[in-house]
């Protein structure tokens, strides 16, 4: 017990609470931790303001707060198989894809580690001799950084990296089914010799921890990553502060296949956009769009292939995929296939719990592809975040664009061709942040990550996810000052500036 890290100590939650963290692949025990309520919110909201407004961090050069991330980065690589085993357990997901992911959280921070040496700021030319302008880049303050479950880690990273970077302090919210990583983080932001009260975490509740970072006046900024219904909250409670405001959303991701694209380049990548951890990726190809002449081809050796992907725990070396997160959203999955059956779709393959023996203690739901859904339905506007795959037709290049910015959605699409000026056209016309062209789900943390329309607001990773924690200051020095009059100007007289007293 003791799982908060509140101004650099460790401690339980003031009422006692305690929350069972349970692997979804089995239901089994992971851990028993605290449980937050607002009181310890704002104790670690404070230990951040005092370590913001008085503690070495934010004054600390960006050279040596960047070599603090290389070191963190550096540890994490040391520990990385109990953080990847850590993951595994909290979100029943592959242990290889908890390898990836500790791959990618070990390149965010030494990317970002690297790049706060280069932000001392710039010279801007005012064009006059007298005049010294600059521009610094400060630290907004402090952070509230709200997590969700499926990449619990590299999620979190993704915020607490450029935060730290810039000289933020942070209480970090994970997702109260995902606490284990953040806890190994801390561990590891203290072995780091990090000051005391920057790093702060808390675990608990979207009410009790979430909603208060978001509406307290001592945050500066809140980074939000979750669903739009919660994202639209955040965003109308630090309206009443003015905070600082960053929002990954959800997205409903396009994956278009032209009929001259290769065939099993086309076949196994639309299949790996939309069920990679079970679909619970915000970025997945869950809504593949296939031109007629190849549709019913295309879509039948998907079928077929989709039949045979193994389910499994983190640690069954077949496995090719895991459970969702949690028997409420394996139920939020069944209503979601239900309602687009109601509306007409035609279940190809899955639509229901698998019946292995090996997998009745887990929240399965086998991989299921949905054809003859219409545009504008249910089904093809909203994301289910599981693995179900809906399928649509289009005619020509415009009508795939059309079809695929239809959405209130804009994070991420994938375009299949072997045409590479189609791709670039169509990639230019897709109002999604991301496009991958025969490819899908790549990042890298130097380019930018960020949505369209309702799937966000700000960037996350590259130059601007370092930006999203600064503030830039415009300095301005006359170098030659002089009285300007420029109202009530004193008469002439032989000391220019003086007041006459005739
Ligand atoms: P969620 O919105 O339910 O929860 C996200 C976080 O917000 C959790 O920590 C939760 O406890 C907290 N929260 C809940 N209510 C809150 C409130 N009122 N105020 C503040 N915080 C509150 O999302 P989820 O189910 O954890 O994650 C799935 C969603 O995340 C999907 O929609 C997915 O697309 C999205 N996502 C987006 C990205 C991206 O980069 N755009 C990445 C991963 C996930």
């Amino acid at each position: 017990m003791a799982e908060l890290f509140i101004g650099g100590e460790w401690v339980s939650a003031l009422a006692g609470a305690t929350r069972e963290i349970r692997c979804p692949a089995d239901g089994s025990l992971v851990a028993t931790v605290d449980e937050a309520d607002r009181s310890d919110t704002e104790s670690a909201i404070d230990a951040a303001r005092r370590a913001f407004e008085a503690g070495p961090w934010p004054r600390t050069p960006a050279a040596q707060r960047g070599d603090l991330l290389l070191k963190v980065a550096a540890l994490i690589d040391r520990d990385k198989a109990a953080y990847a085993r850590a993951e595994s357990l909290d979100t029943g997901k592959r242990l290889v894809e908890s390898e990836y992911d500790m791959a990618d959280v070990i390149s965010c921070f030494r990317y970002f580690g690297k790049l706060a040496a280069h932000e001392s700021g710039r010279i801007v030319d005012a064009g006059n001799p007298d005049i010294a302008s600059r521009i610094v880049y400060e630290p907004v303050g402090v952070c509230g950084l709200i997590t969700p479950w499926n990449y619990p880690l590299l999620q979190a990273v993704w915020k607490v990296a450029p935060a730290l970077a810039a000289g933020n302090t942070f209480v970090l919210k994970p997702s109260e089914l995902t606490p284990s990583t953040a806890i190994l983080l801390m561990r590891t932001l203290q072995e780091a010799h990090l000051p005391d009260g920057v790093a702060n975490l808390v675990l608990g509740s979207g009410a009790e921890v979430g909603a208060p970072l978001a509406e307290h006046p001592d945050v500066d900024l809140v980074s939000f990553t979750g669903g739009l219904a919660t994202g639209t909250k955040v965003a109308a409670a630090a309206a009443a502060t003015v905070k600082k405001v960053a929002l990954e959303l959800g997205g409903k991701n396009p994956n278009i296949v032209f009929a001259d694209a290769d065939f099993e380049t086309a076949v196994d990548y639309a299949i790996t956009a939309a069920f990679l951890h079970s679909g619970q990726v915000c970025s997945a190809g869950a809504r593949l769009i296939v031109q007629n002449e190849l549709h019913d081809e295309l879509v039948d050796e998907i079928v077929r292939r989709t039949g045979r992907i193994r389910l499994g725990g983190p640690f069954d070396s077949m496995a090719e995929t895991g459970p969702l997160i949690s028997a409420a959203h394996l139920e939020k999955i069944e209503h979601y296939v239900a309602a687009a059956m109601t509306e007409g779709a035609t279940l190809r393959t899955g639509g229901w719990r698998p019946e292995d023996e090996h997998l009745k203690d887990g929240s399965y739901y086998l991989p299921t592809v949905l054809t003859d859904v219409k545009q504008g339905s249910y089904a093809v506007r909203e994301e289910a975040f599981g693995p179900v795959l809906t399928v649509e037709r289009f005619t020509d290049e415009d009508d795939a664009v059309r079809i695929a910015n239809d959405t209130h959605y804009g994070l991420a699409g994938g375009v299949f061709t072997k045409d590479g000026d189609k791709a670039q056209r169509v990639a230019a016309r897709l109002r999604h942040g991301t496009i991958w062209i025969n490819d899908y789900h790549p990042y890298l943390p130097q380019a930018e990550w960020g949505g369209f329309k309702r799937s966000g607001v700000g960037r996350e990773l590259g130059r601007a996810g370092l930006a999203e924690y600064q503030e830039a200051k415009h300095i301005y020095q006359n170098l030659r000052p002089q009285p300007q009059y420029w109202f009530s100007r004193p008469p002439q007289t032989s000391s220019p500036g003086r007041e006459s007293t005739q």
